[in-house]
């Protein structure tokens, strides 16, 4: 059965790049019934580690359905924990001749090269040096070669062993190297596939030759393209948005993210784009992925995930909308939400969301004392002059008991009250909405009004010609 691995370093947030990698290995472990995906923690650098990351990291999965209880998933394993396993596997190795001690200096491996870009010269190779303090360990490179690296995405890489150097695999206190402990690790966990991203690739030659010495053939290698930004730079997490938190925190829904990331590289065909996560894991097949770099687009996400919204049940869509509303945070007091308004106004508002944290401008005139008031669109709607008018017009009429106090009949009066200042509909509830939200858009106007009630609109108003 098919074995792959996640193996991120906690250095940092899940970002989604990780989170792309993770998926596709996720996919091709779900397709088997004893499919299986590691989770391992890669945590031998001390001094970059947190346990809070690898915490992130394992609630991030878990958000997009990578979760510790699913059958498919097994782990979270430590590399620190194999430590030892390293080390000796590193001296075995030297005792059957495929690594060797060097006591170079860097210096001196400088001094020794005319070229820069070539590495070790090989000067300790046939030295035979015991182990002993200043001395590392070399893995000694085959002569002859080359080293074909059959990657799944970008087909065969050739990488010459003149261009390989005997590279490290333990340093003088004994630590082994990431190169070696990435691969020992997959060998002790039965790795079958190894799906990364692409700045792993010139280390690839390195680890197959590791496994080719461990008597062993290597697993399946598959590269994924680098995501990129609008312009064409890869993703980073100092210039682009990249943290999956941060879009939970905005409100992207889980399966809309869990979707977009899929296409990152890989199409499900027939130009199909949306498609829940059950329906796209069966198809994905590694081969499929496309070696050009993938543009990683918020429009195209953004917009995915407000398909993704007007496709819940309005039940669903008010629950989820719920961290964003009752949460800490919220512009308005928690004794003012009402939860029996926002369920009515909930499916006007529904359509109208791209992401769920955008709820809040939407539905805050309903739960504020006094609505948000956006400076510029205030004083553009009140300055004197028709804005001004068709407010004093508006109250006088919205004051008739005899006036129903619903949308049809507020819109009716407001057309009313419009028409006798010379304005069409548009432009005549364009200052009532400011006045009485805040805003210049934002959910249908008049069934606004209803929902707010007769009182809270004459208040506003009239402070609003205040
Ligand atoms: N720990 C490595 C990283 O986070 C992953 C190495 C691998 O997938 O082989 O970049």
């Amino acid at each position: 059965p098919i074995r792959t691995r996640f193996a991120p370093s906690p250095t940092g947030m899940f970002h989604v790049g990780g989170a792309r990698s993770a998926l596709f290995n996720w996919a091709l472990a779900q397709q088997q019934p004893e499919g299986r995906m590691v989770l391992r923690i890669e945590d031998t650098d001390a001094a970059r580690n947190r346990p809070e990351w690898t915490d992130g990291i394992i609630r991030a999965m878990s958000w997009i359905g990578i979760d510790e209880a699913d059958p498919h998933f097994e782990g979270p394993y430590f590399q620190s924990a194999y430590v030892d396993k390293h080390r000796e596997t590193a001296q075995e190795l030297y005792r059957s001749g495929r690594a060797y001690y060097c006591d170079c200096t860097r210096e001196q491996v400088q001094e020794r090269r005319d070229n820069p870009n070539l590495g070790y010269d090989g000067f300790c190779r046939d030295r035979g040096l015991e182990p002993g303090p200043g001395r590392a360990l070399r893995f000694r490179v085959p002569e002859g070669g080359p080293t074909v690296v059959r990657d799944q995405v970008r087909g065969d890489v050739e990488f010459d062993h003149a261009s390989i150097e005997d590279f490290v695999i333990a340093r003088a206190d004994g630590s082994p190297l990431f190169v070696l402990a990435n691969v020992l690790d997959d060998v002790e966990m039965r790795i079958t596939h190894v799906i990364r991203g692409e700045e792993h690739l010139s280390n690839t030659p390195k680890q197959q030759l590791l496994w080719e010495a461990l008597d062993l053939a290597p697993p399946v290698w598959a590269h994924l393209p680098v995501i990129v930004n609008e312009q064409r730079k890869k993703l980073s997490k100092r210039r682009d948005k990249v943290a999956l938190e941060s879009y939970q925190e905005e409100g992207y829904l889980a399966e809309a993210m869990v979707n977009y990331l899929m296409l990152l590289g890989w199409a499900p065909g027939e130009d199909r784009e949306i498609m829940p996560w059950s329906e796209m894991m069966p198809l994905f097949r590694i081969q499929d992925v496309n070696s050009s770099s993938a543009f990683f687009d918020e429009k195209k996400l953004r917009a995915f995930n407000g398909e993704y919204i007007r496709q819940l049940s309005v039940e669903d869509f008010v629950e989820r909308c719920q961290p964003w509303l009752t949460g800490q945070g919220t512009p308005w007091d928690a004794a003012d939400y009402d939860p029996a308004v926002f369920a009515a106004v909930a499916p006007l508002a529904q359509s109208r969301v791209a992401v769920l944290s955008e709820i809040v401008p939407n539905v805050d005139f309903l739960f504020l004392r006094e609505p948000a008031e956006d400076e510029k669109s205030w004083r553009k709607a009140m300055k004197p002059g028709v804005g001004r008018e068709m407010v004093e017009a508006a109250l006088a009429r919205f004051a008739d008991p005899a006036l129903e106090w619903t949308a049809d009949s507020l819109k009716d009066a407001t057309e009313e009250t419009g028409a006798a200042l010379g304005l069409k509909l548009g432009k005549a509830q364009a200052p009532v909405r400011v006045a009485v939200t805040g805003r210049t858009v934002g959910l249908p106007l008049f069934e606004s009004l209803e929902l707010l009630g007769r009182e809270r609109v004459q208040t506003r108003l009239e402070a609003a010609l205040e």
